[in-house]
């Protein structure tokens, strides 16, 4: 049988490790699990949220609305936009998928920054189209506007603060890359971890309605990331209307749960929830950025739910993943990104002990 010829370019896409392989492998009870890998939320989610779904458990067996009204409503309510400049997603990725599928043929190429969000790439190559990065892993405004030149990609991504490596770009770097851009290019702007960028700088601070009067920019958001609903499966983009109406060409029907669209919902009402997660965030990283300094490490200053360490040419981020994972605790190795570095989620106070009891002794 003979599969699409873009397959050949694709390498599947490596999730953070679940919680289950490290019981079936290390034989570790799953309560000694500590999972820092995959930037879920510490905190879990809202208790508000959490009863809303045990309270709509029996409503499974229904299609949700389609036309998701309500979340739609409480969405354009947050950001000041109209209900019809909203798409939602099976998280933001399937957003991403919608625009991929739109707009690329294998005659185009898309720009990225050197080391960014993976699902950027596969989307992509899936339609056959070229990638092309800038040379640093961090957003620089002239290495874009200069490939942008040389390439025309059709798809420009902006991922602020960007996934894996925890740094973002200002609002004004956003901006003057996308008046570097001509309308024939769409920007997507992917503000998965928005809410911790917002909160710790407000130069860095991205609201959809700073940047859809442009035809050509679609922002991106999600709930898995600070509203801890990874598992629910729920994002969004928002963009101008002529944008969004060619999207949903693309989306198929009912495409998040009804317990999800449940939970969604009740997640924009506990804003409080999201205050207290990044409050805890807050104290909880500067003792990350404590530990680097004490033990000569390197690290990314993080805007993110998450930190990178970098590590110089002693220690192997391999070795040091393969290691933490024995004793039960999940990061993400960097080295698929050809990174010698680990990227950690931030977790609760008692977890973060356990990382950094664990990571002093393989350190050592
Ligand atoms: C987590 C993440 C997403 C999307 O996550 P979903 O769970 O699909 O909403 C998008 N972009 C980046 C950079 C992310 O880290």
């Amino acid at each position: 049988m003979k599969f699409n010829e873009a397959l050949k370019e694709i390498k599947t896409y490596e999730a953070g490790k679940p919680i289950e392989l490290v019981v079936r492998e290390f034989g570790i009870e799953p309560k000694d699990v500590v999972k820092l890998a995959s930037n879920e939320n510490p905190k879990g989610c809202s208790p508000k949220v959490a009863k809303a779904i045990a309270d709509s458990a029996h409503r499974a067996y229904l299609y949700p609305d389609d036309s998701m009204f309500e979340l739609k409503e409480a969405l354009s309510k947050k950001f000041d936009v109209g209900d019809n400049n909203i798409i939602i997603g099976a998280g933001s990725d399937q957003v991403l998928e919608f625009i991929a599928r739109a707009l690329l043929t294998s005659d185009d190429t898309v720009l990225m920054s050197q080391v960014t969000f993976a699902m950027y790439e596969i989307y992509a190559k899936q339609m056959g189209a070229k990638i092309v990065r800038t040379p640093s892993y961090r957003h620089i405004v002239s290495e874009f506007i200069e490939a942008y030149n040389e390439y025309k990609p059709k798809i420009v991504y902006i991922c602020t603060p960007n996934n894996p490596t925890g740094d973002a770009t200002s609002k004004e770097e956003v901006l003057a890359i996308i008046n570097a851009v001509s309308k024939e290019s769409l920007v997507v702007v992917d503000g998965a971890y928005m809410e911790y960028a917002a909160a710790k700088d407000e130069k860095y601070k991205i609201e959809p309605k700073d940047i859809i009067e442009f035809s050509n920019v679609i922002y991106l958001g999600t709930f898995s990331k600070a509203y801890g609903l990874g598992g629910m499966r729920v994002g969004y983009g928002i963009a101008n209307r002529e944008l969004i109406e060619q999207l949903y060409k693309m989306r198929p029907p009912f495409n998040i749960t009804t317990l999800s669209l449940v939970a969604s919902i009740e997640a924009t009402k506990d804003e409080e929830f999201v205050k207290e997660s990044i409050a805890l965030h807050t104290q909880e990283i500067k003792r990350y950025e404590e530990f680097a300094k004490e033990h000569r490490l390197d690290y990314i200053d993080s805007y993110t739910n998450f930190i990178t360490y970098l590590f110089d040419d002693s220690i192997d981020s391999t070795e040091i993943s393969d290691k933490l994972l024995r004793e039960g605790v999940i990061v993400r190795n960097l080295a698929s990104y050809k990174m010698n570095a680990v990227r950690i989620t931030i977790g609760t106070p008692k977890q973060n002990d356990r990382l950094f009891e664990v990571l002093k002794r393989s350190l050592a």
